[in-house]
């Protein structure tokens, strides 16, 4: 069956269903030209239109010139998500995404801490050397480098502390167990405190708060769940398409104002009085685009410049502290390497603006690209690429936070 035909299938079915709906009412000539008007009218409804038959309020790309769902029943809009036509890869591309950020957040919020702690206790026990085993005075507290209280240990002991709890541990030894060194095998020795290391580490150990890079996981979430939804269901009636726009720009929103969130806070987590200026700058900048968006003007075509500029501009704006921690951190390489995640983040998002925003490739070949690869499809993916080097440069933050603290 070729591609046409299977089109034609999905619209007959399409058809079939809506003029079902159409029947059981009237008795008489007059109401029976009624059911037929009704049924004609509905089996329209479900046809795959083109650009020209679109009223004004659903005009977007006249660069895309068929295969347009147009105020098809809700039921039938719904189920369209298995069928083609023009919208099917923007709701299934970000459909996709939201399942790869819901996996990204389950392995963050149960593998992460795991993976990036144990490795790096192992490699400190590694580093214990005869050098380092001199005898000094017994129990774990008590070698810490800086001695805390005990009512203070589990808040301020930085994660660098713990992650070094294998020479803490050898030197903290009892004098006996010290001398019985020189007699035993140190490899022994050494597995020993790694694992009374490990169960103490379980103890004491304090990450960094998780719930600046949650909440950008989840803002990448709501942005991807929320345009697949908008995509899917925005045609079923003028109304729709002004709630579902409107959440569109919302979920947008919030991904960039999230965005922020992990490189604010992990960057100047102890600097509260930046920390609290970006957070807040951003905040303000995202509910202030949030409420523009909801003017009606603001969702015409006209202003597709305008919207795609204001987006830009606030991504734009991420510059700012970006260059602070440049400046702040340059000797850091957990600085270096986010910076460089950062940019290509930045790349990848200031791409898909462009490409939006003028609508490449479709605008050299209108109505080649209506099913497959017009810029909007290319967008999605651009911005899932861009969120996904943002969370590589997230997981930076914890490891810099979590063995540095503050
Ligand atoms: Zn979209």
């Amino acid at each position: 069956m070729s591609f046409e035909d299977s089109m034609v299938v999905s619209a007959v079915a399409f058809e079939k269903t809506c003029s079902l709906e159409g029947s059981g009412e009237s008795n008489g000539m007059e109401l029976k030209e009624g059911r037929i008007k009704k049924r004609v009218t509905k089996e329209v409804k479900c046809e795959l239109v083109n650009f020209d038959s679109l009223p004004d309020y659903f005009k977007d790309n006249e660069f895309i010139l068929g295969y347009y769902r147009c105020e098809w029943p809700l039921r039938e809009t719904i189920l369209s998500i298995f069928s083609i036509h023009n919208e099917t890869l923007n709701v299934w591309t970000h459909l996709i995404g939201f399942l790869i950020f819901l996996s990204l957040t389950i392995f963050t919020a149960t593998m992460i801490p795991r993976e990036m702690n144990v490795p790096s206790m192992q490699q400190s026990s590694s580093q214990v050397t005869e050098a380092s085993l001199p005898m000094k005075q017994s129990g774990v507290i008590a070698c810490l480098p800086s001695p805390l209280p005990v009512d203070e240990l589990e808040t301020s002991t930085p994660a660098s502390s713990i992650w070094h709890l294998p020479e803490l541990l050898v030197n903290c030894l009892p004098k006996r167990f010290s001398h019985a060194r020189n007699i035993t095998n140190p490899c022994i020795l050494i597995s020993v405190t790694d694992h009374m290391a490990n169960i103490i580490s379980q103890l004491l150990m304090k990450e960094v708060t998780r719930w600046p890079f949650f909440a950008f996981l989840c803002g990448a979430m709501f942005c991807l769940l929320t345009s697949s939804i908008c995509h899917l269901i925005f045609c079923h009636s003028k109304r729709t398409a002004y709630i579902m726009l409107r959440l569109d720009y919302t979920g947008i929103t919030a991904l960039i104002v999230t965005s922020f969130y992990p490189l604010v806070y992990y960057s100047f987590l102890c600097e509260p009085f930046y920390c609290h200026l970006y957070m807040s700058f951003i905040t303000a900048f995202g509910l202030a685009t949030i409420l523009v968006s909801l003017v009606p003007v603001f969702q015409t075509a006209e202003f597709r410049s305008v919207r795609a500029g204001l987006f830009f501009c606030m991504g734009v704006s991420g510059l700012v502290p970006i260059m602070h921690k440049l400046i702040a951190f340059h000797h850091r390489p957990e600085a270096i390497l986010s910076t460089g995640y950062e940019l290509l983040m930045g790349t990848f998002y200031g791409l898909g603006v462009v490409v939006y925003a003028t609508r490449i490739p479709e605008r050299c070949m209108p109505g080649k690209f209506d099913i497959v690869g017009h810029s909007h499809q290319l967008f999605h993916v651009l911005v899932i690429a861009g969120a996904y080097a943002h969370y590589l440069a997230g997981l930076v933050y914890l490891k810099w936070r979590d063995t540095e603290g503050c």
